[in-house]
């Protein structure tokens, strides 16, 4: 049976509406057909009309084969008229061509029988008509099928052709020659039906093949479109907290300060972490990534619907706020910010406690860049920063100033010779009991041609954010320690290590070989450290004051008092002395409170056995009562100023001095 079926399925061939190709083929077959057929059938009615006239216009009952023809003809007509606005699936196609297949050859086999019936041999013009309408209708009929070639071999294999064979068998020499030309004509039509449906099929294909190339290309365009999307994604993304980088956080600052279309104002909030470097460091990289995490959430929260939040650096945060109109709104802002960060962060079963500063910049579209933007925001970071752990400020022109003045200092410093122009002095720190002169601070002074004095609290810490602290303080100790080897023994050398020095590690092993350099031996070197140097990366600091101290160095901490934590680094540190800031000194002239704060502060120094330093003596009062309460040593205008290396070394000559020739720096 499976050849009955194949030599069938070749017999109809319809097309494979399995392949894309196929698929095309079929559909092109049936958007023809829609087209031809309604023709073919108009043509098999007016041959039929032609020939019903030709034969002598005798009507046949309406019950006749020939009307009931005619009636499924017309009924087909209707059909492929109104299929025209219908869109059909391949498969119901297919189903649809093997019908018209089915129908063709009925319609065929059923005109052909009809005609046969007609011829009689009574009259040859009689039959010559029927002869010639019947091969007109198998042609045309062909012709309207040609786009489904197996439908389309019907009307001449089962019309024509039986009409022309009939006519070569009637026996007349007429009719024979006539009959063979029929026929060769039929032969001749489905030669050239099967090069053209060859034609079609090729065309068809190539059509099939260009669009299935136009439909990859525009999937490889669509993809490529997807990736640039997800690329710019990734590009724009912080991979830790899926915040907004700094690169898209920067950009989107830029629509907004640049927007000419919205003027209502905006907040722009910097939030510096305070307390984050030591989780990193003690709990390591796992720990303090979850901890950004977690404060990158806070922010996404506090922030609300329509803030832009990013992490523009390792502990540091940006937001965008739409909806901050005023000062006092940008200030409420920032002051949540900080809240939502002063929770403990839980991470693994452990509570850490972080907070942050923010400054906050209220800014309008087209009022500044994006760079002026970041300075503003900068600025008021800089000065919540200074009002200690989770300060909030908002920026103000009169901050401008101060931005202004470090933005000059800060290009000062990055120029080639200023390191040069830095030079040091020295201040004596003198025994109150007895004068005696045990050492000499050595400060930092820089006189810019340009912006004039810079003092060192100003400098120092500009040069440490922007890297240039090492090659200063190098050169500062090289100076001082190369002063300190012309004076007595008994006198040492103080010297301010930075923060961002302290914390390096290695920087004890540096120092100490530029003592070696100069040969001032460590034990002459007192080295002055500040908490907030400690607050920065504590084990650091530890290891390398721990060398500089195994090395014969003393260990003073200096500005007690003038930050929070420093009686815990007392227990956890080991020092040499204890320098009190000079706030503690200058509040004792006119509160009792003061006097007994500094009271309490030099017991605490006495219980723990450690000297202690008074800085900024600036009276007699002041020098008096630090006697009265037992202060070992001191430092301040009042016993000398900063003095110039040549009177310092005067003043430190190899033998015992008293305070007294002073020429101040
Ligand atoms: P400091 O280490 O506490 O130094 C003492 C500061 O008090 C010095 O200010 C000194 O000039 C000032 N001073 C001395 N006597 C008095 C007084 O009676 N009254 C008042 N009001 N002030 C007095 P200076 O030189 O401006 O230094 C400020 C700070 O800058 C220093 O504070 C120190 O922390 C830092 N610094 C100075 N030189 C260096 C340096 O070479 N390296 C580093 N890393 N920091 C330095
Ligand atoms: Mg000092
Ligand atoms: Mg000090």
């Amino acid at each position: 049976m499976g050849w009955v079926h194949s030599c069938f399925g070749k017999l109809i061939d319809v097309g494979d509406a399995g392949t894309v190709a196929g698929r095309a083929l079929v559909e092109e077959r049936y958007r023809a057909l829609l087209r031809q057929i309604p023709l073919l059938y108009v043509v098999a009615l007016a041959n039929y009309l032609g020939l019903h006239l030709a034969t002598g216009g005798q009507l046949d009952s309406l019950y006749s084969p020939s009307t009931l023809l005619v009636g499924f003809v017309l009924v087909r007509l209707v059909h492929w008229v109104r299929a025209r606005h219908r869109v059909l699936s391949a498969d119901r196609i297919v189903r649809e061509l093997r019908k018209t297949w089915f129908y063709a050859l009925a319609v065929s086999v059923g005109f052909c029988a009809w005609a046969l019936t007609l011829i009689h041999g009574a009259s040859a013009d009689h039959d010559g008509h029927v002869i010639l309408f019947g091969t007109l209708a198998g042609v045309g009929c062909a012709y309207g099928l040609s786009s489904f070639p197996s439908a389309a071999r019907l009307p001449l294999l089962f019309l024509a052709l039986p009409l022309a064979v009939r006519l070569i068998l009637s026996g007349d020499l007429a009719h024979i020659g006539m009959g063979i030309s029929v026929g060769i004509v039929i032969l001749l039509i489905l030669r050239l039906l099967g090069i053209h449906n060859k034609g079609v099929d090729a065309l068809v294909a190539s059509r099939s093949e260009i669009s299935i190339e136009r439909e990859r290309a525009r999937r490889a365009e669509r993809l490529a479109k997807s990736e640039k999307a997800k690329t710019k994604v990734i590009a724009d993304t912080d991979p830790l907290t899926g915040l907004a980088n700094r690169r898209a956080f920067l950009r989107a600052l830029a629509r907004k300060a640049g927007s000419v279309s919205r003027r209502r104002p905006f907040a722009l909030a910097m939030v510096d972490l305070d307390g984050f470097k030591p989780i990193n460091d003690t709990f390591g990289h796992a720990t303090g990534d979850r901890v950004l995490e977690g404060v990158g959430a806070r922010l996404t929260r506090t922030g609300g619907e329509g803030a832009l939040i990013a992490r523009t650096g390792g502990d540091e945060f940006a937001l965008l706020l739409s909806g901050v109109t005023s000062p006092s709104a940008a200030l409420d802002a920032g002051t949540k910010v900080c809240a939502a960060l002063q929770e403990p962060f839980i991470v693994d079963g452990r509570e850490f406690r972080i907070s942050g500063c923010c400054g906050v910049a209220l800014l309008k579209p087209g009022e500044c860049d994006v760079e002026e933007a970041l300075i503003r925001a900068d600025t008021a970071l800089y000065r919540a920063k200074e009002s200690g752990r989770a300060g909030v400020a908002v920026f103000t022109q009169d901050m401008q100033e101060i931005h202004r003045r470090r933005a000059e200092v800060e290009k000062a410093l990055r120029l080639p010779g200023t390191l040069e122009r830095i030079t040091v002095v020295f201040q004596p720190i003198t025994d109150l009991a007895t004068g005696e002169l045990k050492a000499l601070e050595a400060l930092a002074r820089w006189h810019d041609e340009r912006l004039g004095r810079v003092p060192p609290d100003q400098f120092i810490p500009i040069a440490e954010q922007i890297n240039v602290i090492e090659p200063i303080t190098e050169r500062l100790l090289r100076q001082a320690a190369a002063e300190a080897t012309r004076w007595a023994a008994s006198v040492k050398l103080s010297f301010n290590v930075s923060a961002v020095q302290l914390c390096t590690p290695g920087s004890s092993a540096r120092i100490l070989a530029v003592l070696g350099e100069t040969g001032l031996s460590a034990s002459r070197l007192q080295v002055e450290v500040t908490e907030t140097a400690l607050l920065a990366d504590f084990e650091v600091a530890r290891d390398n004051l721990q060398a500089l101290r195994a090395a014969g160095a003393r260990i003073v901490l200096d500005d007690f008092g003038a930050g929070h934590a420093s009686i815990s680094y007392l227990r956890e540190m080991q020092f040499d002395g204890i320098k009190l800031d000079g706030a503690l000194i200058g509040s004792v002239g006119d509160s009792i409170r003061g006097r007994r704060l500094l009271k309490g502060v030099l017991d605490l120094c006495s219980a723990m056995n450690l000297p202690s330093v008074a800085e900024h003596i600036e009276t007699e009062e002041q020098l008096y009562l630090l006697r009265e309460l037992g202060c070992r040593e001191g430092q301040g205008y009042l016993l000398s100023p900063p003095l110039h290396a040549e009177a310092a070394a005067a003043l430190a000559a190899p033998r015992l001095v008293a305070i007294g020739s002073r020429s101040a720096a």
